[in-house]
């Protein structure tokens, strides 16, 4: 059985199909407000945008910080979307759970095991990443971080792994789905723009996590990638996220159906 953790009134992760969708990063309210508007039309459920940006270069933009939480709510609110971000440390706790409706951990950060257990201590929903170079088993268990403390609310999210490959950002690890599905009941989630790292591949990864049974999406957009201030390379334009959104929305009940068949098999 898949554990529902509820989002909002409307919206429970482990029930419904749930794709998150935005910037990479909140680089004005404007910029923020405009891609919202776009991925809210062509379907998308949660709004992402990063305000505390773990870039790999210290000479890369860092983000707007608290002031990039604080527009990415406004936004949320003036749309009516819930709002995911992420955190960078436990300091940012009492602002998060103020203005935010999912906390995300990124992969960097999945084995902060004092950040883990101060968000075990809360109630919201937290996304909790896969580091770049952890098992499954690390990632259960870091999951197990935060539940222990209390806060059972955890989705767990393939955002692609480490390896010698080259020609993708990072190694997409779909099987991760299914085996995370064998080892847990946390709804599991797939990120395909940070493994692709660049938006040709994210289409095709979003829909092979859909038919391989994952219970949500994470994908990148962008109104002008070329000018993003990070991960325009991987950031699909709002007209290609809506034809994305389009296929997803014809196959979901046919793999729905699949899925549920399997099940089923299961038993005989
Ligand atoms: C992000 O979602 O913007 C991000 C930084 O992701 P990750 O932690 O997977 O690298
Ligand atoms: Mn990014």
């Amino acid at each position: 059985m898949r554990k529902e953790i509820k989002i909002n009134n409307e919206l429970s992760a482990g029930k419904d199909f749930l794709v998150i969708a935005g910037p990479c990063s909140v680089e004005s309210y404007e910029q923020t407000l405009e891609i919202a508007t776009a991925v809210k039309e062509a379907g998308a459920n949660i709004l992402r945008g990063g305000a505390f940006k773990p870039r790999t270069s210290p000479n890369s933009f860092q983000g707007l910080g608290e002031e990039g939480v604080k527009i990415l709510a406004r936004v949320g609110k003036d749309l009516s979307m819930p709002i995911i971000t992420e955190i960078p440390s436990e300091k940012y706790i009492d602002l998060f759970c103020e203005y935010v409706d999912i906390i995300q951990v990124g992969a960097r950060n999945m084995d902060n095991y004092y950040l883990l257990k101060e968000l075990g201590k809360t109630k919201k929903p937290i996304l909790l990443k896969r580091g770049m170079s952890a098992t499954l088993e690390e990632l259960v268990l870091a999951a197990k971080y935060i539940t222990m403390g209390g806060n059972e609310n955890v989705i767990l999210c393939e955002r692609g792994i480490r390896t010698f490959e080259h020609q993708t950002r990072n190694t997409f690890d779909i099987s991760a789905v299914l085996a995370l599905r064998k080892m847990t009941e946390l709804p599991v989630f797939v990120d395909p723009s940070h493994a692709a790292g660049t938006w040709e591949m994210v289409e095709g990864l979003s829909l092979a996590g859909l038919a391989v049974g994952a219970d949500g999406l994470m994908v990148e957009v962008h109104h002008d990638p070329d000018h993003a201030l990070s991960d325009g390379a991987q950031s699909l334009k709002p007209k290609r996220f809506k034809k994305m959104m389009e296929k997803i929305t014809y196959l979901k009940p046919h793999l729905t159906k699949v899925n549920k068949n399997e099940d089923n098999n299961g038993k005989l």
